[in-house]
């Protein structure tokens, strides 16, 4: 049977990840065991890869990384109901407790004794995961393994468009990544009127406008004032995302926004960033962080709409089999890349 199985682990503490072998967990009584068939890279795992201050703190030596899979179930703990061997799922990467007042609330998302798989917990890099039964999403067969892969990141990408209502609204969006670009195809699947997408890197903006009917905007050459005169707006945008985590691009944001204008902050600023608070009071503007994907809520919403033609393919830029991974990390790396999913067999 199986007992050996191929992982990227982070062996030693500097830059890089390596195939090893691991034994294969076993599976508590309510656990599942996932035979992993694609994994997405995430930035958390170039973050992870570059052993930077924040991966150096949080990530102990020798983990399992990942945490974008998808899969099929091949064992069941004894106590798990509703769940069958052969099932192809993806699952919530999030790990929460079971005891804040939050979580009893049922406001699993919210729970502060989160661990995440792949970060602190054993990862989906890996041919098999051991994941809680609770964690399991089911996919439809209309969802292939390569977007169940990226379910994760779509649904951070859900999570933050649907903050806020956007039927007929105007939507900026600073930041032309991967989760911004889903952003704005959900954003415009919902119903709003004019999306927008900033950043200064052309290749991004160029995948936005291949994956998504979203107006690109580099920053770097062209005034969002002058769109925003293009598109016969008036009074600013009506609800912002900001995916990127830059303090220019959300001063940017709050400058364009309509009085009132609700922000959702997904991009997380580098240290204590300056920021104008007189200028958000003054506007009047609510702004909400959001964190993860709301447990399960996201997952319903996300699965129905990619059901409903929801259409995100074409973010995903490269595939490569997982003993080149390295390849993959480099495409992640150099800022040039979509998604990059790596094949697990
Ligand atoms: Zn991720």
């Amino acid at each position: 049977m199986r007992n050996d199985m191929k992982t990227l682990a982070k062996s030693k503490p500097e830059v890089g990840l390596w195939l090893e072998h691991r034994p294969v967990p076993e599976v508590g009584p309510d656990d599942v065991l996932i035979r992993i068939r694609k994994t997405g890279i995430c930035g958390t795992d170039i973050h992870i890869w570059n052993w930077d201050d924040w991966a150096a703190k949080t990530v102990p030596v020798g983990l399992v990384t990942g945490h974008e899979f998808a899969g099929e179930i091949v064992e069941i703990g004894r106590n798990v109901e509703g769940l069958a061997i052969g099932q192809r799922c993806s699952g919530e990467g999030h790990l929460i407790g079971k005891q804040s007042r939050q979580s009893r609330a049922g406001k699993f998302h919210l729970d502060p004794a989160t661990r995440g798989i792949g970060v602190n917990e054993q990862g989906a890099f890996a041919e098999y995961l051991r994941l809680p039964a609770f964690n399991v999403v089911p996919l439809p067969d209309e969802i292939d393994d390569e977007i169940g892969a990226i379910l994760d990141p779509l649904g951070n990408a859900v999570h933050t468009a649907l903050s806020f209502d956007l039927v007929g609204e105007d939507v900026l969006i600073t930041g032309a990544g991967p989760i911004g670009i889903m952003a704005a195809a959900v954003a415009r699947h919902v119903g709003a009127r004019h999306v927008v997408i900033t950043d200064i890197n052309q290749d991004r903006l160029d995948l936005a406008a291949r994956v998504t009917d979203v107006v690109p905007v580099n920053v770097a050459k062209q005034d969002l004032r002058e769109v925003e005169g293009a598109l016969r707006m008036k009074e600013g945008f009506d609800v912002g995302m900001e995916m990127s985590g830059s303090q220019v691009a959300l001063d940017q944001m709050v400058e364009n926004m309509v009085m009132g204008g609700r922000i959702a902050m997904l991009g997380i600023p580098p240290g204590k960033s300056p920021v104008d608070w007189s200028r958000i009071v003054f506007k009047a503007i609510t702004i909400k962080g959001v964190y993860g994907r709301e447990i399960f809520e996201t997952w319903y919403k996300m699965i129905a709409m990619l059901e409903n033609g929801l259409d995100v393919r074409r973010v995903i830029t490269h595939r490569f089999k997982v003993d080149d991974f390295r390849d993959g990390f480099e495409v992640m790396r150099s800022g040039k890349s979509g998604k990059v999913v790596l094949d697990w067999g």
